[in-house]
């Protein structure tokens, strides 16, 4: 990494398995990280005891080395509660973190109070006015603090390398709660520990925590740290515009790989989705990296179409080579050799398919007959000698000339004879891989 260089994270909380919005995070932030020769932490946001589980966490790793991301460092913020508790104890010193003994029930009567007289709400900072005599009252009645962070009411500004310049004021947000009566430190806080203690130049995340940043950003000054450059990118909605949250489960991606997508699909759409530049099937990571650019990414919500996902597909396996798809063909039983994958991988939708025309060219198959004269005279016209790419014109061309059958008269009862299908790979191409003698019974209607 040269001295400079960007320094980012992909942070998710492992309280569930990653979705295509997560992963167009994850995916940006590494492109950013390679096209700057920089470095990619794995953050795993594992404070939250309850909902946080290792299995989430495993999986989340899987999904990343799926789709290629491998990361410069992994870093799990329950390994690092102490260096939270030293940054909240700094903060207290400096008279920005204060204890609050409010309860649940009481901040929701505030809150409602507040609406009602149609003003934001926002905390009253109540527990500042607090005496210690006060305090000791409540910590012997049996309340426990949680802590807020008490914001400057200044304005809050940073150019955010998307969406231009943003705007806020300390008076307008509620102190944010650092710390829970358990002791539990919260994202707001621990996120922004670690982007100083890892050096963290660019935040690259959703819009949804817009309004993190603005509390953030006074974090980072309040520990007398830089703050980082900030990106948000616009929120994924489904093709009809609806929130994709509500199909978190199909739009997972294990579920995508599970259904047969390839992580190039899903890294070609995602890198481009919502910007100036066009989606386009990409074979490679490495062809996403020289153009990926920040200010390219818009505002308004980009529509994440799974039909649009499945097209790439297509397109994704056209442009495999041999050599990279072989031990996953293995895999599936289907590696026919490079002929074999030439032949059929511009016709699949997913791999798995390949399996499917490797039983065509080489498994027993019930020839479906049409046209039983034409196919006689196809028989008795089949060249003798090893078939080839050039075999069907001419053997076409000749069957053409003594029956006077042209086009889907003449095509069609050869490739269903052929291969049971009406559609598929080139039948110059797929002949010589049926080869000559399993053709000929195909074209007598022999089982074979
Ligand atoms: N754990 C947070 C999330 O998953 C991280 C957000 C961030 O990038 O700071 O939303």
């Amino acid at each position: 990494m040269s001295p400079g260089a960007a320094r980012v994270r992909f942070a998710p909380s492992p309280t569930g398995r990653l979705h295509v919005g997560n992963a167009r995070t994850a995916l940006v932030n590494w492109l950013y990280a390679r096209q700057q020769a920089g470095w990619f932490l794995l953050r795993l946001d594992d404070t939250d005891r309850e909902r946080s589980r290792p299995e989430f966490a495993a999986a989340i790793e899987e999904d990343l080395r799926w789709l290629g991301l491998a990361w410069d460092a992994l870093a799990r913020q329950s390994d690092r509660l102490a260096h939270y508790a030293a940054a909240a104890e700094r903060l207290k010193a400096a008279g920005r973190l204060y204890p609050c003994y409010e309860s649940p029930i009481e901040l929701d009567l505030k809150r409602k109070a507040l609406l009602a007289q149609h003003r934001p709400p926002v905390y009253d900072r109540a527990a500042l006015a607090l005496g210690a005599a006060e305090r000791q009252a409540l910590e012997a009645a049996g309340r426990r603090p949680h802590w807020r962070f008490k914001l400057e009411h200044a304005a809050i500004e940073w150019p955010d390398l998307i969406r231009g310049a943003q705007h806020f004021h300390g008076r307008d947000l509620s102190d944010p709660v650092l710390l829970r009566e358990d002791g539990q430190p919260l994202y707001s806080f621990t996120s922004v520990v670690d982007d100083i203690d890892f050096a963290i130049s660019h935040v690259i995340r959703g819009e949804d925590h817009v309004s993190n940043t603005a509390v953030q950003v006074q974090v980072f000054a309040a520990l007398d740290a830089p703050v980082p450059a900030f990106a948000h990118f616009s929120l994924l909605i489904g093709a009809g515009g609806e929130k994709l949250s509500k199909r978190a489960g199909d739009l997972g991606l294990s579920a995508l790989r599970e259904d047969g997508i390839e992580a190039m699909a899903v890294a070609s759409l995602l890198a481009r989705l919502g910007s100036a530049d066009p989606v386009e099937a990409k074979a490679s990571l490495g062809e996403l990296t020289s153009d990926c650019h920040l200010q390219r990414f818009g505002r308004a919500p980009a529509k994440f179409d799974l039909d649009e996902l499945w097209q790439l597909n297509r397109k994704v396996l056209h442009l495999l080579h041999y050599r990279a798809v072989k031990p996953r063909l293995a895999a599936l039983g289907a590696d026919g050799g490079e002929a074999f994958w030439l032949a059929v991988r511009g016709n699949i939708q997913r791999l798995a398919e390949a399996g499917e025309w490797l039983a065509v060219c080489r498994s027993e198959l019930q020839p479906k007959l049409e046209n039983p004269g034409l196919l006689g005279e196809a028989a008795a016209l089949l060249p003798a000698g090893p078939l080839d790419e050039r075999s069907w014109a001419a053997w076409t061309g000749e069957v053409s000339a003594r029956t006077g059958a042209k086009g889907k008269q003449l095509f069609r009862p050869l490739r269903l004879a052929l291969t049971g299908r009406e559609q598929g790979p080139e039948m110059r191409l797929l002949l010589p891989l049926i080869g000559r003698e399993r053709s000929l019974r195909r074209l007598r209607g022999e089982t074979s």
